[in-house]
């Protein structure tokens, strides 16, 4: 079976104070355990679709067989969707000019960007992710999705950032302060994995 838990290039502690300890565990060993669990489990019936990486999976709903094929879009969707958001977080790192100039073709300064990714991520009802994508035609854009739906479904996009912002992200320590969960969230993005994406 190919599908696992990515290991996490920190510990659970390394993003304090920003991502708390216990939000970081119950994140990763519970909630994204479990979409792995029931994403396998939806395979169980398709062996064909075993060795499919995760990803084609996504970009190509329709080729799933119906009867799973929600399985797969929230549960795929969800371990998917971790995957990233994991590799995006560091407990320490810097935006490098390369990434600074990638941002400044596609909006007009660093904080418009940033502004726009928060005023994005607290505009979104419900559950759901925020996302910095590269369009096809090369130019950089923030989108947001519902539940564990990911862009790639919808559109041939580059995934640079994810920003998960269901409540189990963020609840134990911001409660109902998504605004302040968001604006930390800054201190702890991986700008490299950013920059191996572009
Ligand atoms: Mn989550």
């Amino acid at each position: 079976m190919a599908f696992t838990l990515p290991k996490l290039n920190y510990s659970f502690e390394a993003l304090e104070p920003y991502i708390d300890a216990q939000t970081m565990e119950l994140h990763y060993s519970k909630h994204h355990q479990t979409y792995l669990d029931k994403f396998v489990a939806a395979l169980e019936k398709y062996p064909q679709l075993q060795d499919q990486k995760v990803e084609d999976m996504l970009k190509d709903l329709n080729s799933i067989p119906e009867d799973i094929r929600m399985a797969v879009r929230n549960m795929g969707g969800g371990y998917y969707n971790h995957n990233i958001f994991w590799a995006n977080l560091a407990s320490e790192s810097k935006m490098s000019p390369e990434v600074e100039k990638a941002l400044l073709d596609s909006f007009p300064s660093i904080e418009e960007f940033k502004k726009e990714f928060e005023t994005k991520a607290l505009s979104l009802f419900g559950s759901g992710w925020t996302w910095l994508v590269k369009n096809p035609e090369g130019k950089l854009e923030i989108i947001n999705t519902s539940n564990q739906d990911n862009p790639i479904s919808t559109s041939d996009v580059k995934l640079l950032l994810a920003l998960d912002v269901w409540e189990h992200a963020y609840y134990l320590k911001y409660q109902n302060r998504r605004a302040e969960y968001v604006a930390n969230w800054w201190n702890v993005v991986n700008w490299d994995h950013i920059a191996q994406n572009l």
